[in-house]
């Protein structure tokens, strides 16, 4: 095993990328490859094996999508057969949430290629993913449980993966997909090539790289359970009952600075969730909650909404912590503060990304303070 820690001046050309990922890598405004993408990208484009771990916002997805890209482009094909579009690159994440962002970015990044991209997950319909999945898909991004149902059903096929890409491998593990990974790796070559992203190298991430990786290059660019540099930690020491008017407070000072309102408000609970956000519209403040509870459709909607601008604050559970990626976040604020400090730096890494400045401000009571006296250097504020 190697680890790679330098390498980080490649430009995209230099990397080797053929004319129509190039093509779209500049349309998307990006200059030069980030850290993690200038360490793994060669490697994979050579077909190794990857391990690697990177803060959130880092542009992991491009650094293993774009290389993908560039190793099935070859095989690429414009037949209408769906024969000739069998799955040779398989992308699985934990959540919904992360697999149609990275979908997203995979159909940017594939535009101008003849690679059929396509992302199943549940909570929707079957039948228009389905659709999809007969008339052939090279890079299928998908969620464990769903692939599942594709494979039952017969509407999968892994006979021809090449590339297997675990992403968010320890919320994988962490949300119990363990036996229906090894399912679906029983199903995939044995001959094939195995990346796998983590925020963290724990023993059960190193047990399943041992189990599925061959050789693999290490490549760490984050400090482990650190939040991004980028991000300023801002600590108000607020008692529970004035949470929400502290919330109000923080978003109108905002305005009145004539910077954006848009935020992400973390709560624990999911019925705290749905009452900050009607508590915030009925302060005239255009909030929407996701959860656990809410349905798929209702989840993208509200996403939607919030992408877009015509909603102001996301109040979010964990269920949106990993993977969200709204492009110039600039404030994350933690109604309450999770008992594990990995939540608390994922919620944070939703602003500060892709070297962006971002400010992720925890609301904390006398009695949770203990919970993030590790998060330093904060700013302390109130009483
Ligand atoms: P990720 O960590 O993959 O969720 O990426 C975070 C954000 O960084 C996304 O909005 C990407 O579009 C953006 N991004 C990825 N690669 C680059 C790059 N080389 N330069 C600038 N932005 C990037």
């Amino acid at each position: 095993m190697s680890t790679e820690q330098n390498n980080t001046e490649l430009t995209f050309a230099e990397t080797g990328f053929a004319e129509p990922i190039l093509k779209a890598v500049l349309e998307q405004g990006y200059t030069k490859p980030t850290p993690i993408q200038a360490q793994a990208m060669p490697h994979v484009m050579q077909g190794r094996d990857v391990m690697g771990a990177a803060q959130t916002g880092t542009g992991k997805t491009a650094a293993f999508v774009l290389p993908i890209l560039q190793n099935i482009l070859p095989m690429a094909s414009n037949s209408a057969s769906p024969a000739r579009h069998p799955i040779r690159a398989l992308v699985l994440t934990p959540t919904r949430e992360l697999a149609d962002q990275v979908a997203d970015n995979a159909f940017k990044y594939a535009k101008y290629t003849d690679i059929r991209t396509a992302v199943v997950f549940g909570g929707v319909d079957m039948s228009a993913q389905t659709t999809l999945l007969r008339s052939g898909v090279e890079l299928l991004i998908a969620t464990p449980g769903r692939l599942l149902d594709h494979i039952t059903q017969k509407t999968a096929n892994l006979s021809q993966v090449q590339i297997l890409i675990l992403d968010e491998a320890d919320r994988m593990l962490d949300m119990g997909f363990l036996p229906d990974l090894q399912r679906i790796i029983s199903l995939i070559p044995a001959q094939r090539q195995t990346l796998l992203f983590s925020a963290t190298f724990s023993p059960e991430i190193k047990k399943l790289a041992q189990s599925y990786l061959c050789d693999p290059v290490t490549i760490e660019v984050a400090r482990q359970n650190a939040a991004a540099d980028t991000v300023r930690q801002v600590i108000h020491m607020v008692p529970s009952e004035r949470k929400k008017d502290a919330v109000v407070k923080v978003l109108n000072s905002r305005i009145q600075q004539g910077l954006s309102r848009q935020a992400i408000v973390f709560t624990n609970s999911r019925i705290g969730c749905s009452k900050l956000a009607s508590a915030l519209e009925r302060s005239g403040i255009k909030a929407g909650a996701i959860h656990g509870d809410k349905s798929q459709i209702e989840r993208m909607q509200i996403l939607e909404s919030f992408k877009n601008g015509s909603m102001d604050v996301l109040v979010a559970t964990d269920v949106a912590a990993r993977g969200l990626d709204v492009g110039g976040l600039t404030h994350v604020i933690h109604m309450n503060i999770p008992d594990e400090l990995p939540f608390y730096t994922h919620r944070s890494g939703r602003t500060g990304r892709a070297g962006e400045k971002g400010v992720s401000i925890a609301l904390v009571t006398n009695r949770d303070a203990y919970k993030i006296r590790n998060i330093v250097p904060p700013i302390v504020t109130g009483k």
